[in-house]
């Protein structure tokens, strides 16, 4: 009778919250253009088009804590972290996030766009 009706998925779909807006352009999905810009624009190559990583300068904060670190599963250099600044582990994309100032879906297509993977 007094059956609870709590069972609202609370699952956490936070991390996965889903890019399941398709492209205007394209029939690729934003999720599919996503893992192809990952695989496809080298993170080293997009830094160094910002800035020289090499003494681990950090463009915003200007200690040298940051660092390129490589995928163990892949053996590529795909994520970034500034220790002092922005201390967690993103990946390219994130990267021109960051650097540009821009939101996730713009850095997505403006990488997909220079690896030609968008027209
Ligand atoms: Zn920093």
């Amino acid at each position: 009778m007094n059956k609870v009706h709590d069972q609202d998925c609370i699952a956490n779909n936070a991390s996965e919250q889903v890019h399941n807006d398709q492209d205007s352009n394209t029939d690729i999905s934003y999720s599919e253009l996503y893992s192809m810009v990952i695989e496809t624009c080298d993170l080293t190559e997009v830094i160094n088009s910002y800035f020289d990583p090499t003494d681990g300068s950090c463009p915003k904060c200007g200690e040298q804590d940051f660092v390129i670190m490589r995928n163990v599963k892949n053996d590529r250099l795909e994520a970034w972290c500034c220790f002092n600044c922005y201390n967690s582990v993103y990946d390219v994309i994130d990267f021109v996030v960051w650097i540009e100032g821009i939101d996730e879906t713009e850095a997505v297509r403006k990488l997909a766009t220079q690896a030609n993977i968008l027209e």
